[in-house]
């Protein structure tokens, strides 16, 4: 049943290492004019050693060489004693150069002024944080997906969040114009779900069928084509045919507390009918969007998730209001919110990108070695972790360890816009209540693998435009085409190579036990994992999905990016693990309290993990640096 890694075709030649990658783009010159589109990209010849991180693939993310330094710090409780002053003085040092950490220098030279000096530190090779670009070239176009962060969830934006954007010259309309993106749901193809024979038995691709609202067809038919037991499948056709109110005579607060009191799964066995079998089929379905399975999500909490739900609590649709638009109120540029960090850089650091903007950014190749110019008056280092920040002598010490140096600058302010759960190790001198509120937000593991087929010929023939695997570590797998945003096109039409993109996060070994420490645990587990394993596992999906339409798993595969994310989603809370806290101190609220000339920031700062939290918290946390 198995498949050997030479039927996967393991062996064969795709760009799965960053160096490869950037000698065979060996060619591709440094910053584009602003007006150049695809054609030019894509024909443009690059010298020979030029850094453009977006193009690597391999394992990226939290990429060997970005967590190491972090590591010896807060687990192994390494000292990174001496430090080499540097002669660089700063107003403002900013930690991460996320999202967050961008829109906190934003506003700084809002604030202070645009001469104000600033640095923004990132340990990755790359800035954005989460908000990470993956741009394929291999097969002639060019063809982008997003590396993390993709949604811009604006009917949710608060007035800060609404004025940046208008100032980047980010236009949500103009980005819903050329949307026509529905996950996996269509609009080329239909949903599925595909059951894989290494944990069902057999491969039995279920065209049509979608766990929430918009399955097209007979809905008993296919499940009577589910590989599990002839209770389960019963089980499953009498949930999803049931219209009735199994809370009838109770009223809505009462309601409410049972719903937030169950998990999804047992309220699927409870008041669904659901075997375990059956319920079990469910749990990866919420990994993607919430990083935790819907074992350990609340049924109410699911119900925001998009799960069916709605059904048994007397309305007459499945799930959410009945609209099949899993997605909700979206808009997108093609690289996801990578563009959104590479407009705030572009308007930092004018001279990585001169003349771009929010209608060609999605085209426009960064000059990486304009980041970190003494010149000018904000600096973008990158592949610097911090390991110390420290208010002194009335301004603020920072050390950072860059290709194993130990450096120090120092500052006016700071903003810590990195994890909350890294901030007690860089300065110990923070208040214990305030640690431990920080040592509380645990983010979620999340994995986003894009893989570069050479066409969509298989899925056409299937007619899906993806499927749901609720046995494989991606639970779901998704063509990216048509965002059609910032100069970029890629229609569903279009033939040539397609992004797939592999969505999901690492079931915990112990899905009993606080998720937190369900957090840590498959957080260990993401970073043991090589590329290998992800190949092996991307190609044994694709492979049995796909070939009986005519893939060649060994050669239609012509890249593979991982981006894996141990620290992903920031901690927000739930209802099945965290208390209520009174006004003021839940631990996000104690955790981003200012210290000294320290501010700091991060969506951790907000417990929500959101693009527009990242932002609305850089505002807060630089309201909190005094003059
Ligand atoms: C796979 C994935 C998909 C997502 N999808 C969406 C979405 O569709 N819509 C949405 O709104 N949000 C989404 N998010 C949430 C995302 O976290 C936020 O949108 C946002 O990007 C967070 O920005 P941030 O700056 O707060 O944090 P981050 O992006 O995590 O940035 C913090 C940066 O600080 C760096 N750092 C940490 N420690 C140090 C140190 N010691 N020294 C130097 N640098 C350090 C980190 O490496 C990181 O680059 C997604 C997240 C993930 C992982």
């Amino acid at each position: 049943m198995k498949k050997s890694d030479r039927q996967l075709g393991m062996d064969r030649d795709i760009t799965r290492r960053d160096f490869i990658h950037d000698l065979s783009l060996a060619s591709l010159g440094l910053t584009l004019p602003a007006g150049a589109l695809a054609e030019t990209l894509a024909a443009t010849p690059v010298s020979p050693g030029t850094c453009y991180p977006p193009i690597r693939t391999g394992m990226r993310g939290s990429h060997p060489g970005a967590f190491e330094t972090a590591h010896a710090l807060a687990r192994e409780g390494r000292k990174f004693p001496d430090p080499v002053d540097l002669d660089e003085v700063y107003d403002l040092v900013v930690v991460g150069g996320g999202i967050s950490g961008l829109a906190a220098a934003y506003y700084y030279r809002k604030k202070f002024g645009a001469g104000s000096r600033i640095l923004i530190l990132e340990n990755h090779d790359d800035f954005g944080g989460h908000a990470k670009r993956n741009e394929f070239r291999q097969g002639g176009q060019m063809r982008l997906s997003w590396g993390g962060t993709m949604n811009l969830e604006y009917p949710m934006f608060s007035d800060t969040v609404n004025a940046l954007l208008a100032e980047l010259g980010v236009d949500i309309d103009e980005l819903l114009e050329g949307y026509e993106f529905e996950y996996g749901n269509g609009p080329k193809g239909s949903p599925a779900i595909y059951f894989d024979a290494e944990t069902y038995g057999r491969n039995e691709l279920i065209h049509g069928f979608s766990f929430r609202e918009g399955s097209a067809g007979d809905v008993s038919a296919m499940i009577e084509r589910f590989p599990v037991s002839g209770e389960s499948r019963e089980s499953l056709v009498n949930f999803y045919a049931r219209r009735e109110n199994v809370f009838e005579g109770k009223s809505e607060a009462e309601v409410n507390e049972i719903l937030s009191g169950i998990s999804y799964t047992g309220f699927l066995k409870k008041y669904g009918g659901l075997t375990d079998e059956a319920a079990n089929l469910f749990i990866s379905t919420t990994h993607g969007y919430w990083g935790v399975g819907a074992d350990s999500l609340s049924a109410a909490e699911c119900i925001d998730a998009g799960l069916p739900i709605m059904h048994l609590l007397g309305y007459p649709y499945l799930s959410g209001s009945g609209d099949d638009n899993a997605g909700g109120d979206v808009a997108m540029f093609p690289d996801g919110n990578a563009s959104i960090a590479r407009l705030l850089v572009q308007s930092l650091i004018p001279a990585v990108a001169p003349g771009s903007d929010a209608m060609n950014i999605a085209m426009v190749r960064f000059d990486y070695s304009r980041l970190d110019e003494a010149a000018g008056p904000v600096r973008l280092r990158l592949e610097s972790t911090v390991v110390n920040v420290a208010n002194r002598d009335g301004g603020i010490s920072v050390s950072y360890v860059k290709r194993g140096r130990v450096l120090r600058v120092k500052s006016r302010h700071a903003v810590l816009a990195c994890y909350h759960g890294i901030i007690p190790y860089l300065c110990p001198e923070i208040p214990p209540e305030q640690k431990e509120a920080q040592m509380y937000q645990v983010k979620r593991p999340l994995i986003l693998t894009n893989v570069l087929l050479r066409d969509s010929k298989a899925f056409d023939k299937l007619d899906i435009s993806g499927a749901y695997c609720p046995g494989r570590l991606h639970g779901a797998v998704w063509q990216v085409k048509g965002v059609n945003t910032a100069g970029y096109r890629h229609d569903w039409e279009d033939e040539g190579p397609v992004p797939v993109m592999f969505w999901g996060s690492v079931a915990p070994p112990d899905a009993s036990v606080p998720v937190r420490e369900q957090h840590r645990a498959s957080r260990a587990m993401l970073l043991a994992m090589t590329f290998e394993d992800f190949e092996r596992e991307v190609r044994t999906v694709l492979g049995g999905m796909l070939s009986p339409a005519g893939f060649d798993v060994q050669n239609d595969i012509l890249a593979i990016t991982v981006n894996r994310w141990p620290h992903g989603y920031a901690y927000d809370y739930l209802d099945l693990w965290d208390p209520e806290w009174p006004e003021g101190q839940a631990p996000h609220e104690i955790a981003r309290r200012p210290f000294g000339n320290i501010a700091i920031a991060n969506s951790d700062a907000g417990a929500d993990a959101y693009t527009h939290v990242a932002i609305d918290e850089a505002w807060r946390a630089v309201g909190n640096l005094d003059s």
